[in-house]
Formats: structure tokens, sequence, C-alpha cells
């Protein structure tokens, strides 16, 4: 059956769609098992969205980079005996993330990911 240009258009935006949507579940799947994650539903302006932040405490050198560049006041430094510097970070309070991702491209050891 030919199709017309209109209906190979909306059938190209489907699929592009459903590619987006593959490859933001896939991401998702893909967090390692040994991050620790905190999940929050969060609004973002008036939009309704959902947050997994992905936190490797092993790798992370407790820099405080995250605490420095988040503008949400997400994460914070807290005291790790076992660290080099005495310090890791966690996370205070999921909801308040706006997924600017600032966090995790700064992130000098690639320990957090943001979905
Ligand atoms: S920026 Fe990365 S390495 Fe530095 S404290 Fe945050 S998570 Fe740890
Ligand atoms: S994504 Fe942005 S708001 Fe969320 S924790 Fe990272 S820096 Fe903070």
């Amino acid at each position: 059956m030919l199709l017309t240009a209109k209906t190979e258009q909306a059938s190209f935006r489907i699929n592009i769609k459903k590619l987006r949507m593959e490859i933001a579940m896939s991401e998702k799947i893909n967090i390692p098992d040994h991050y620790r994650r905190w999940e929050a539903d969060i609004k973002i302006g008036k939009k309704e969205d959902h947050v997994t932040i992905g936190y490797w405490r092993d790798g992370c050198k407790g820099c405080g980079i995250c605490v420095d560049v988040c503008p949400k006041q997400v994460w914070e430094i807290i005291e790790a005996k076992d660290k080099w510097n005495g310090q890791v970070v966690q996370v205070t309070d999921a909801a308040k993330c706006i997924k600017c991702m600032l966090c995790e491209v700064h992130c000098p050891d690639f320990c957090i990911k943001i979905y």
C-alpha cells in the first residue's frame, strides 16, 4: 500500500517519539546496581515529572563540586571516615531537584546520574 506524504510524516514522528522513549527507558535501566538511588515526584514550573538521582559512593572523592553547583541545595556534605578527606555527599531532598543536570556534568568522577 502506498503511503501519502502526510501519513509518512506522521508515522515518522511516532517512530521518533517511540525511539526517544526507548532511549530514556534504557538509560534508566542502565543506572548501575551499585549506585545508590533517590527518587521523587517533582514539579518543574507547571510540569509534573519524576526524578531518579543515582550516586556512586565508592567513586566519590567528596570534593563538594556537586554541592556548589546545585541551585536547589539538593546535595550536602557528610562525614565519611573511610575517605581520604573524611567526607562524601548525600541527597538531602530529591523532591527539590529540577533536573538541570549541573551536578551530573560537573562531577569529575562520573558519580552522579540524573534521570
Ligand atoms: S562532584 Fe562527584 S566526586 Fe565530587 S563530591 Fe560530588 S559526587 Fe562526589
Ligand atoms: S540536577 Fe540540578 S537541581 Fe537536581 S540535584 Fe543536580 S544540580 Fe541539583
